[in-house]
């Protein structure tokens, strides 16, 4: 508290994300970060921007991110005046909701989902009401709807939702838009990207029929790039316009030069993405039972983490347990899941490390 504090500053609850231990011996499975590196077109491209010299540094970068929106357009056959990149999907979210997710009813979204949607409601004084998951801890579209579109000033979800990994189909999704047309419909894509081995099922396929429904992806995890910082969004163009104009009201340049050509290399190396995207799904499937066979209760998950509780053992103590074998994974001290875990996908080498911890564990 200070007496130079804004009135804003002093309500805010500020996010807190997961740790970013310096150990380099750890097995990080607590933020849902790629264990694999990313495409080497991204170096390659990040390598070539900075010339011999670093001579380009010297000059601004594009400040409409045209060769970056240009590549997301064409990798997802939408126009360009669809797209808007930002410097994160956190920093596009953050735009979305002052741009569009603030009206006169509540904005609606899962009492279990992204913690950072109601630290933004603080921070832009946005109304909020969480409606439950179900007893399986599935979005139920019927519950959004339930309070008459009068009362719905807007939605958003992750989807597949974190942190529990659980898919939403599509064909809900287009049901909830159709059904509250005058509501801004945001699609948190996240994760979505690990969402299927044959086909992506993303809401982007909604956009053309639904000018209510606003996609936004993120290049930090199934691009491994979570260091950097770079995220888009996807709508028809009315919804794109809202975020271009908050955007050009608080940073002209949030994308650096290095962000922009890595980020496009990354988009442009297709069968690199689908390689590695699909080495994570592997692992988490044999994850997925490896851990069942421990007795645990794994949710089915859609991402790149799964979330899991064992009926036996508290998951605050087995969290401290792993942390003592030196892995790191998430827990949540919040209601209905907090005797859960969430565990990031690593390699199958780490994945198999961390299943060996816990049988010892759970054998002691
Ligand atoms: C990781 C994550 C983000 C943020 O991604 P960044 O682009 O790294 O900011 C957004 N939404 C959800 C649900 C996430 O898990």
């Amino acid at each position: 508290m200070s007496r130079f504090w804004s009135p804003v500053v002093h309500s805010l609850t500020p996010y807190v994300p997961g740790e970013q231990p310096k150990l380099d011996k750890l097995v990080k499975l607590n933020t849902n970060e790629n264990p694999y590196p990313p495409s080497p077109r991204v170096l390659a491209a990040i390598q070539h921007e900075l010339g011999a010299d670093g001579d380009r540094l010297k000059l601004y970068s594009d400040p409409t991110g045209h060769a970056l929106k240009a590549a997301v357009a064409t990798r997802f056959g939408v126009p360009e005046n669809w797209v808007f990149v930002g410097n994160s999907s956190d920093e596009v979210l953050a735009h979305t909701f002052q741009a569009l997710l603030k009206h006169d009813a509540p904005l609606l979204f899962p009492d279990i989902t992204y913690s950072f949607y109601p630290v933004y409601c603080g921070l832009y004084g946005i109304e909020f009401k969480t409606i439950p998951l179900d007893e399986n801890f599935a979005i139920r579209v019927d519950d959004y709807l339930a309070p008459g579109a009068a009362q719905v000033g807007a939605v958003i979800f992750p989807n597949p939702n974190a942190p529990t990994g659980r898919l939403l189909p599509l064909a809900e999704i287009a049901r909830l838009a159709a059904a509250l047309p005058d509501s801004p419909i945001v699609v948190d894509e996240a994760y979505v990207d690990f969402g299927g081995v044959d086909s992506i099922p993303s809401a982007v396929a909604l956009v053309r029929e639904h000018p209510n429904v606003l996609v936004t992806q993120t290049l930090s995890k199934s691009r491994s790039l979570a260091g950097l910082r770079v995220g888009f969004a996807i709508g028809q163009p009315e919804l794109i316009e809202a975020l271009t104009r908050v955007k050009d009201s608080f940073n002209s340049y949030p994308l650096d030069r290095l962000a922009l050509v890595g980020a496009c290399a990354a988009i442009e190396d297709e069968a690199y993405f689908d390689q590695t995207r699909k080495q994570v799904i592997a692992s988490r499937e044999q994850l997925s039972q490896d851990l069942a066979g421990l007795g645990f209760e794994v949710l089915p998950s859609a991402a790149n983490f799964v979330f899991a509780r064992h009926p036996g053992r508290d998951a605050a103590q087995l969290a401290a347990a792993l942390r003592e074998r030196s892995i790191i994974v998430r827990h949540f001290k919040a209601a209905r899941i907090d005797q859960f875990l969430r565990i990031t996908v690593g390699t199958d080498a780490q994945c198999a490390q961390l299943v060996g911890a816990l049988r010892e564990i759970l054998a002691t």
